[in-house]
């Protein structure tokens, strides 16, 4: 028998094999090459000798497979390397599908890219019903496609419609989800899996068919399919800044879900896709949110108690995320009337994300309103969310110090004010730091972790290992006016408001922009973030450089605020900006909104704001959408320059 590095083979006596995916040194499961190698031999194997039923499993208790070797894929130079990497996947899936005795997957945690593929190569697949089960075909944000039969087999298991929506964002299916799609025949608990596993291997059920008007949409109605899929990746991505997904589709509806067939020379050919900056930028903000999920990692530190207050915008939607992730948080305010808000909107977030009644009852359990404060005696962690306003703040925290946990962390969510001024109300300055979360909450990964002048670095690192605790990414920053993502963002929108002044229209200027590859436009950001913070922000980064912006000052005095009045650059109706047609473009306008955007970026890694200029992209691009596929401000400059 053939001496495996990172496969195990297991012949059970009534003639069930089961084949465990266990890569040598490491704890997870990545398809290299050399483990691809394995896996064709394990197959040769099993030509000589063929079991009554196949089981592939992991031998990891993170998950099943986590897809192909990124470190191999980022080293393929040319088109020539690339098509081998597909080929390769290709057709060994396409001879795991053709074996003549029953496979089966076995998907307990992740199931990723290559790995879901091979799953999908499989006769018959159970997902495991556990939080860590999650399975996508995540490629497209790598800027790649789903090469090794993800797009042949996915639509016709879980039929056109949501195998397209899967490929073309990357979006992930838990156990149930799965099962409820068709992509797993049974989803059943841990314990008892092994036999499940082992019934329905063997159970000679026929594969389940896709309904007759879901099996149209993968023959004839391809082409209708295909181009409404089309609009509706239009709207979110150009074709020029992000090929991939308009090539899965080509490939799908075209080519029989095959990458290779697609002529050279068409845009969505793997030669096309191979050349294209955007997947080595895509693949590059891949590494840098690893790096950004590595601070606190290495910190003991776990905290379980969390302590918001100021119950408002910030305080309310900070304590609702920690405790979706599991932490008791205690919420404090000047009223309960002034918490019963927070409560409400943390209910209908709950019920949206959970959609489980029993875990939206203990995530609100997890909550707890406290207007009296009682629970910052027992916090490891305390966060200060009030008004902005510095005697307020020193105030509230040296009556906090006076009775927090010695070793409790002591933060402050403040945008503008100085953190050295609001810790001057302590007894041990030292103890205070920054955690500056961003509006909304739930869906800005990033969170700046701030070190003041005299912050103590132990607090410092328990501020990063409690974001990463909460699932947000935690980027280190020093304590100068508006950290890195306010000090980048503010100059451009001040600039795009001078565009405004000067004449263009607001919808030429978030034009320019959105056709560099932001996800928003500078003035439709402003109105977002409300005009009346536009004009504070402005105020504490310009510092009286330059003049504010004529028409922002116009608007915010008639009481014009933005989205939040109806009214602000553009009027609302039911939340959206009514807009007119863009016009001429003016030569050069995108350019001249992202000089100022890069000039600050420059400075803030000149200034030591961030510890290097790798950070500051990953900053800006986690903490302002800065178009992903140019790889951050630092690396476009770069690049630029090239
Ligand atoms: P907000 O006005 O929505 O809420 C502030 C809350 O604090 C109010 O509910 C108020 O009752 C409460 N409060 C005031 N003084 C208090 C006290 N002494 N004790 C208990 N509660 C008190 O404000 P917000 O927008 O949530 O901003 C809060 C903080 O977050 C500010 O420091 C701000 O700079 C910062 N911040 C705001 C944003 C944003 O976009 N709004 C983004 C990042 C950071």
């Amino acid at each position: 028998m053939t001496e495996f590095n990172h496969w195990r083979i297991e012949r059970e006596a009534g003639g069930l094999a089961w084949l465990t995916f266990d890569k040598a040194g490491e704890s997870t499961n990545t398809l290299s090459a050399q483990a691809m190698l394995e896996l064709s031999q394990a197959l040769d194997e099993f030509d000589r000798e063929p079991p009554k039923g196949l089981v592939i499993r992991s031998g990891k208790s993170a998950g099943f497979i986590a897809g192909a070797d990124i470190e191999e894929f980022t080293k393929v130079e040319s088109a020539e390397g690339a098509k081998a990497l597909v080929q390769r996947g290709w057709d060994l899936y396409n001879r795991l599908a053709a074996v003549k005795y029953p496979t089966l997957a076995l998907i307990r945690g992740h199931c990723m890219g290559g790995g879901t593929e091979l799953a999908l190569a499989c006769r018959y697949r159970i997902a495991v019903d556990e939080p860590g089960t999650r399975i996508a075909l995540p490629e497209v944000m790598l800027g790649i496609v789903p090469g090794w039969g993800g797009m042949l087999r996915l639509p016709q298991v879980i039929g056109a419609a949501p195998a397209l929506d899967m490929m073309l964002t990357g979006r992930a299916l838990d156990a149930k989800k799965a099962k409820r799609l068709g992509f797993a025949d049974e989803c059943v608990p841990p314990r008892v899996m092994e036999n499940a596993a082992r019934m329905l291997v063997l159970s000679g059920h026929p594969r389940r068919q896709l309904p007759f008007m879901q099996r149209m949409m993968n023959g004839p109605l391809k082409g209708v399919v295909a181009s409404q899929a089309k609009k509706q990746v239009a709207a979110r991505a150009r074709p020029e800044h992000y090929p991939a997904p308009y090539a899965i589709l080509d490939m799908w509806a075209n080519y029989g879900g095959n990458a290779l067939a697609v002529p050279a020379g068409k845009p969505t050919s793997m030669e096309a896709i191979a050349a294209s900056l955007t997947t080595k930028n895509l693949v590059r903000v891949y590494y840098l949110q690893e790096r950004l999920k590595g601070f606190g990692k290495d910190s003991d530190f776990a905290p379980k108690h969390l302590h918001v207050i100021g119950a408002g915008v910030m305080g309310g939607d900070i304590a609702a995320w920690a405790a979706l992730r599991g932490l008791t948080v205690t919420l404090q305010d000047q009223s309960i009337e002034r918490i019963a808000p927070a409560i409400h909107r943390a209910a209908i977030a709950f019920k949206r994300k959970l959609r489980d009644d029993t875990q939206v009852r203990f995530a609100l359990d997890r909550l707890i309103p406290d207007p009296s404060g009682q629970g910052v005696r027992q916090a490891d962690v305390v966060i200060e969310a009030i008004f902005e306003n510095l005697e307020a703040k020193q105030k509230l925290f040296a009556d906090i110090e006076a009775i927090a946990k010695p070793d409790a962390v002591l933060a402050s969510n403040t945008s503008s004010l100085r953190l050295e001024d609001i810790a001057a109300g302590l007894k041990h300055p030292s103890r205070l730091i920054g955690i500056h979360f961003f509006n909304p909450v739930a869906k800005m990964p990033l969170v700046e972790v701030v070190e003041g002048r005299e912050s103590d670095p132990q607090a410092l690192k328990k501020g990063l290992a409690f974001v990463r605790k909460i699932d947000k990414l935690a980027l280190p920053v020093k304590s100068v006016p508006g950290f890195l993502v306010n000090a980048v963002l503010a100059p451009y929108m001040q600039e795009a408001m001078r565009c405004v002044d000067e004449g263009i229209a607001p919808e030429v200027v978030d034009e320019a922009a959105l056709a560099f590859g932001m996800p928003l436009g500078p003035i439709e950001l402003a109105d977002t973030v409300g005009l009346d913070i536009a004009v504070a922000a402005g105020q504490q980064l310009a510092s009286g450089i330059s003049e504010p912006p004529k028409k922002l000052m116009e608007l915010v005095s008639a009481g014009h605020l933005g989205r939040k009045t109806g009214r602000g650059f553009y009027t609302y109706n039911q939340g959206k900006p009514q807009k007119g047609a863009v016009g001429q473009m003016p030569a050069g306008l995108a350019d001249r909104l992202i000089k100022p955007f890069l000039a600050a970026a420059q400075r803030c890694v000149e200034q030591g704001v961030v510890a290097d200029a790798e950070l500051a992209d990953a900053g800006v691009i986690f903490g302002t959408g800065f178009a992903p596929f140019r790889g951050g401000p630092m690396n476009y400059l770069k690049e630029r320059t090239a």
